[in-house]
């Protein structure tokens, strides 16, 4: 944050106020995002804490400086670390020992046994039950009816998720058949592996950060404030145990077909063992299973089948004595990297991947890997030739996990990460706070083009009829459309074509005729429609109408972002910049996307097939300081530094931040700093604070 945040805020000046509330509302929404919706917090909770109070302590110094977005306004937020409520558990939920042998397993028998004065010849029933890598979850039913939900949290305090809970559909609102006034249900909530890698591909077009595995996805949906958001994953739950006693209930095996009756689901995966032979068969057969099963498990939990007994063997410290975990072992595999290769997605963003000599991990063979990103691969130090732990994630997708340095064996150069993108040669850049770099070749990378023509088209964007994602993609296979300029000569090359798009199945002449009606309609269109639809990243619909607003015409708005282009610290760039709802990031998305020589061309020819109508804002010249740039420097005395801008504005000129030669006057305050020295120098008119009043009075 910035040395403002240093001051008192007692000690704060309007203006100061007025930016710190502004980074302060940014970035109080980054870290809420990233604390409840990608849980991944950055920051800690005291250090959260501390910048609410800030953000309180000034909006109550300068009420009218209370912003729309203001961190207050936000609704359902609650102030501090968590936004759930605590839930202490009835009883403990508590943790399983492990196993990491066959020997913990034999002694966990014999233990069983001694313990129930049984001889080692008795046979002893063991619920055998996979282990969901899920979040362990706690529901209570109050006569048949679920009335809380709880997160495991520390055992004996969780998060209450009920509202989360109910929008999952494996568990019932209301239990059927015959129940307790009271039950207390526990078990696992979990993302099956097939819906773990749909949201992960939705995220990734949707520009989020991607979840590392199920169980991670799982804990970040159920933790949503927002329910709806909640209730679009399709988390599952499977029960496996009920807390209090239930009549006629004896076993762990009954008392999984009761809350199957009851309308829970439970995990038909589970199986009775009579003997340690069939225990590590049950094992080893589920292990082996394991790649097939449509959910992640992460080992085998064995529980003594009667009730009764369980009772007998009680508990030690946090963990009953009647159960085991057993883990699978990490599914690791060394190979050599053979290569380094880089994937682009469908958003722009390049994802190194290691090339691998085949090797089998776990019953399944794995010749790529993921590296993430350019920090991974320093962070571990990977080169290409190395020799390398790899690891299957959760089952899902395969890691390099480290590397072996091998004494004597010569390694090649550290990996110099690309900053081309390998598709279309475009520059790759990397922003501030980001791991990923990003090709800037939009439209022109066929690795983004179809993203970014279906962008082009839609509703907010150009909107033609009759030209949505699906025919995109149609005329993108028929090698018809593959920039946006092919929509607008569509037509023309459609005439002197031997296939011609009415004979296509499903057209006719008529439908032909009217998308090239429809496509000719929208050669009209707004510049900040237009400036919307380029899909250049950070620009959305507000940005592009602030532009738009500011520019007027398409004219002025390339010759402003290609003057900004040429020099950050010139005048078309200051003016960019200083754009309501544009800062740096945008400013230099916008500069980034124009520094790549394809887009521009792309665009200057657009613009030739269309009419780019004026938006926003009407640009008035009869304002009596039409076009004028002013800088104000040093304190006013009469009035605030932004009432003084607002009257500049509303009186036609732009208000900047750095003295230029093309600065009309330089408004001097109370101890003007180096910027009326600068203006003295470049020889701009100077007025003082009552020439200023005198020259705006006359309006
Ligand atoms: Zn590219």
């Amino acid at each position: 944050m910035s040395d403002l945040q240093k001051k008192q805020v007692a000690e704060l000046t309007e203006l100061e106020a007025r930016a710190e509330l502004k980074d302060l509302a940014k970035e109080l929404s980054k870290q809420d995002e990233l604390y409840h919706v990608k849980d991944r917090p950055e920051i800690s909770d005291a250090a959260y804490d501390a910048l609410v109070k800030r953000h309180t302590e000034i909006e109550k110094l300068f009420p009218h400086l209370k912003r729309k977005d203001s961190h207050s306004n936000r609704v359902g937020a609650k102030v501090g670390a968590t936004p759930f409520s605590k839930v202490i558990h009835d009883t403990p939920m508590l943790s399983l020992e492990n196993a990491f042998s066959e020997q913990d397993l034999k002694d966990f028998l014999t233990r069983s046994k001694k313990k129930l004065g049984l001889s080692d010849q008795d046979s002893l029933e063991i619920m055998a039950e996979p282990k969901i890598d899920g979040l362990s979850c706690s529901l209570t039913y109050q006569d048949g009816y679920l009335i809380q939900a709880a997160t495991r949290g520390d055992g004996t305090t969780g998060e209450d998720i009920t509202d989360n809970v109910k929008t999952i559909k494996d568990i019932p609102h209301n239990l059927s058949g015959d129940y307790p006034k009271i039950l207390y249900v526990r078990g696992e909530i979990y993302l099956g592996k097939d819906d773990f890698l749909k949201l992960n591909e939705q995220r990734e077009k949707e520009n989020k950060q991607l979840f590392a595995n199920p169980r991670n996805a799982a804990a970040g949906s159920v933790r949503q404030l927002n329910s709806s958001v909640t209730a679009k994953r399709p988390l599952k739950f499977f029960a496996y145990s009920v807390v209090s006693e239930i009549d006629n209930i004896t076993t762990q095996y009954d008392m999984l077909q009761q809350l199957e009756l009851w309308g829970l689901k439970v995990c038909k995966a589970s199986q009775i063992c009579r003997s340690i032979k069939d225990v590590l068969a049950y094992y080893s057969q589920i292990n082996h299973d394991r790649p097939l099963l449509p959910y992640d498990i992460d080992g085998v939990v064995y529980k003594i089948n009667n009730l009764e007994n369980q009772k007998k063997m009680g508990f030690v410290a946090r963990a009953p004595r009647w159960a085991l975990a057993h883990k699978f072992p990490a599914e690791q595999a060394q190979t050599i990297l053979k290569q380094i290769t880089i994937q682009v997605g469908r958003t722009g963003v390049l994802t190194p991947v290691a090339n691998l000599e085949p090797v089998n991990i776990g019953g399944v063979i794995v010749a790529r890997a993921t590296l993430h990103n350019a920090d991974e691969i320093q962070r571990k130090d990977i080169r290409v030739g190395d020799r390398v732990i790899v690891q299957r994630a959760g089952d899902v997708i395969p890691q390099v996990v480290k590397v072996i340095v091998e004494k004597d064996h010569p390694r090649t150069l550290p990996y110099q990460f690309p900053t081309q993108c390998p598709v279309c040669d475009s520059h790759a850049i990397r922003e501030q706070d980001e791991a990923a770099y990003r090709c800037t070749g939009g439209f022109n990378c066929a690795a983004q083009a179809i993203e970014k023509l279906k962008h082009f088209v839609s509703r907010k964007a150009f909107d033609i009829d009759g030209l949505g994602g699906k025919s995109i993609e149609f005329f993108w296979d028929k090698n018809l459309i593959k920039t946006p300029v092919d929509i607008f000569t569509l037509e023309e090359r459609d005439k002197e074509s031997a296939t011609r798009i009415q004979n296509f199945p499903g057209w006719g002449k008529l439908s032909a005729k009217n998308l090239f009606a429809a496509i000719h309609e929208k050669r009209k269109i707004s510049l900040d429609r237009f400036i919307y639809s380029l899909g250049i990243r950070h620009v959305g619909q507000v940005t592009a109408k602030e532009m738009a607003g500011y520019y007027q015409t398409f004219q002025a708005w390339m010759e402003g972002v290609l003057a900004a282009k040429a020099a950050k610290d010139s005048e078309p760039y200051q003016v960019l910049n200083s754009l309501e709802g544009i800062g740096e990031i945008v400013a230099d998305a916008v500069i980034e996307f124009f520094k790549e020589p394809n887009n521009e061309i792309l665009i200057k020819n657009l613009g030739t097939y269309l009419d780019i109508q004026p938006s926003g804002k009407k640009k008035n010249d009869n304002l009596l300081l039409a076009g004028k740039i002013i800088i104000f420097t040093g304190t006013l005395q009469s009035i605030s530094r932004d009432q003084a801008k607002e009257q500049a504005e509303n009186l036609g000129a732009k208000v900047t931040g750095s003295v230029s030669g093309k600065t009309d006057f330089v408004v001097v305050g109370k101890d003007p700093g180096s910027k009326a020295t600068k203006a003295e120098k470049l020889g701009v008119k100077i007025l003082t604070e009552q020439e200023w009043f005198a020259l705006i009075t006359q309006a």
